[in-house]
């Protein structure tokens, strides 16, 4: 990927902010489990970094996506956590994707246009109880009652759920079932019969606030259907390339930090009269993750490059996406092994990057779900039988 001048610039400020108005916030939001999320996106509105590759028109800066890239990796490499940068990549790469590319002059002047301001909280609503890896199995229904949905089911899992002002809300808007029949809707938070039923504790990412939904004749107008009725399952599965992506290049340089202090560490401690790192297994195994990291960078850059000139890149971000989520809980457990007992110190950062590292082998599409799509595009998915 080549860099210019402005991304370089562009990163620097990125990591200055992340260095002032996130981490010596961390500790705080990650003991409370949640984050000011009005107050931090609209810190991040206004230098821009919420819409860098989103039109002027809406506030954006009219760039390509080689910022979203930077944004990523410096999401990853420089926060004291995972959950504040799944929070900002929910509002700029999950859940206003298939908004900008498909939503009507209308809407995304409604809620594109603050969501890049950071005024918006934005979250992406498919996951439910009885599906999650199996989207078209949702049960959510956005019924038809003249120029109005009616709305009615739940979603869980919903990061930034209890905080949104908006959800892009995939739901059932015709009898049809399996993957036909959905349609992507934006929901305002505010409408009669929506409910933030629980907040929810979770492992990791605890900076992160996660939500179960629920929809109780919500009723929004079918003027707020994103695109085509019927097209939502398309136009997510569209909308999922832009998460994954984001997802691993996170992880990419999440990993590379946490090896990098690995080393530093193992450079410190002594064990029998030498330093940890001088063991050839541990500069071996360090070295053999950093190789792999490297690779796997390069393999995001010639994703993102792709996406940029509009290939379909649905294989090759899956293959990214479960690289990255497996690599990364490779290197937390070797890295928290390197660091011994004050690896499992909660005063050391190893043990948070422990817990928050697991979820990307199973958020935005378990790795599963991405062998799944690999062995289809590489045609030795079978078919399923008829039982
Ligand atoms: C912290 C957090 C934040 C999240 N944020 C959001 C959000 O903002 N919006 C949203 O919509 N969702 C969100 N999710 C939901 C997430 O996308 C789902 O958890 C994920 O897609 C897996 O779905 P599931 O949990 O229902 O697991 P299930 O579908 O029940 O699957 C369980 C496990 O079974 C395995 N599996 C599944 N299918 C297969 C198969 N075909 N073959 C073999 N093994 C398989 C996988 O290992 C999988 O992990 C979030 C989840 C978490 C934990």
């Amino acid at each position: 990927m080549k860099f210019t001048q402005e991304h370089q610039l562009f990163r620097q400020s990125l990591r200055k902010f992340i260095k002032t108005e996130i981490n010596p916030y961390v500790e705080k939001w990650e003991e409370d489990e949640t984050f000011p999320a009005h107050e931090l996106f609209g810190k991040m509105g206004e230098q821009g970094f919420l819409g860098m590759a989103y039109p002027e028109e809406y506030g954006g800066l009219g760039l390509d996506y080689s910022y979203h890239v930077i944004l990523a990796e410096e999401l990853g490499r420089q926060c004291d956590c995972a959950g504040i940068p799944m929070a900002v990549a929910v509002q700029t790469d999950m859940a206003t994707p298939a908004l900008a590319a498909f939503g009507s002059e209308e809407l995304k002047q409604k809620y594109l246009a603050p969501a890049i301001r950071g005024e918006m909280v934005a979250a992406i609503a498919v996951t439910e109880p009885n599906a999650g890896s199996d989207v078209a199995a949702i049960q959510t229904r956005a019924e038809s009652d003249g120029d109005d949905y009616i709305i009615n089911g739940s979603k869980l899992y919903i990061t930034n759920g209890t905080q949104a002002d908006w959800l892009c809300l995939l739901a059932r808007t015709s009898v049809e079932s399996g993957f036909r029949g959905m349609s992507l809707i934006v929901v305002p938070t505010n409408t009669p019969g929506y409910k933030v039923s629980r907040k929810l504790k979770k492992l990791g990412n605890h900076s992160s606030d996660t939500a179960e939904l629920f929809f109780d004749n919500v009723r929004v107008p079918k003027s707020h259907c994103i695109g085509e009725e019927g097209m939502g399952f398309i136009l997510q599965m569209q909308q999922f390339q832009k998460e994954r992506m984001v997802a691993s290049i996170m992880a990419t340089t999440g990993a590379e930090r946490i090896v990098r202090m690995t080393i530093e560490y193992c450079r410190e401690r002594k064990t029998f009269g030498m330093p940890l790192i001088d063991n050839q297994w541990i500069h071996f195994k360090l070295s053999e993750l950093l190789t792999e990291l490297e690779i796997l960078k390069q393999f995001n850059y010639h994703c993102a490059r792709e996406m940029i000139k509009g290939e379909d890149v649905t294989k090759e971000v899956s293959m990214a996406k479960l690289k990255s989520a497996r690599l990364a809980r490779e290197v937390a457990d070797t890295c928290m092994q390197f660091h011994g007992g004050m690896g499992y110190m909660e005063e050391y950062p190893i043990a948070r990057y422990f817990r928050d590292a697991r979820l990307v082998s199973i958020g935005g599409g378990a790795d599963e779900v991405m062998l799944g799509i690999i062995a289809k595009f590489e045609g030795i998915l079978p078919r399923r039988r008829k039982s």
